[in-house]
């Protein structure tokens, strides 16, 4: 049991949500009724019942409601997420690759581009 604040990135965006912010005394029944599209937080049941992936990108241990409100007032939620950032990096890489501007995912390189 694990008391915090988690992020979580959806595999794909739904609309334009990429990510939900959450604050939980018990992260990982938390996260148990997440996956079953049943812990009443609107945006994680809806990208459920649209069958969007997730995973948890980050978990900050001990911190408070305090702090999940902060993290949600950030426009920029990508720039805690590991996966977005991963994903930053590589397409820039590709991009100075020669890589062609389809293959870069456009998405993540505005929402990171603060
Ligand atoms: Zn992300």
């Amino acid at each position: 049991m694990t008391a915090g604040v988690y992020l979580i990135h959806f595999d794909v965006p739904y609309h334009h949500a990429r990510h939900y912010v959450g604050w939980s005394g018990d992260i990982e029944s938390r996260l148990a009724l997440h996956r079953k599209g049943s812990s009443k937080a609107r945006l994680m049941e809806v990208v459920h019942d649209a069958g969007i992936g997730w995973h948890v990108a980050w978990v900050w241990p001990g911190e408070d409601r305090t702090f999940e409100r902060m993290i949600k007032d950030r426009k920029h939620t990508a720039r805690f997420c590991p996966i977005c950032r991963g994903r930053m990096q590589m397409s820039l890489w590709e991009l100075l690759e020669g890589a062609p501007a389809f293959a870069l995912d456009w998405d993540a390189i505005e929402e990171i581009a603060f």
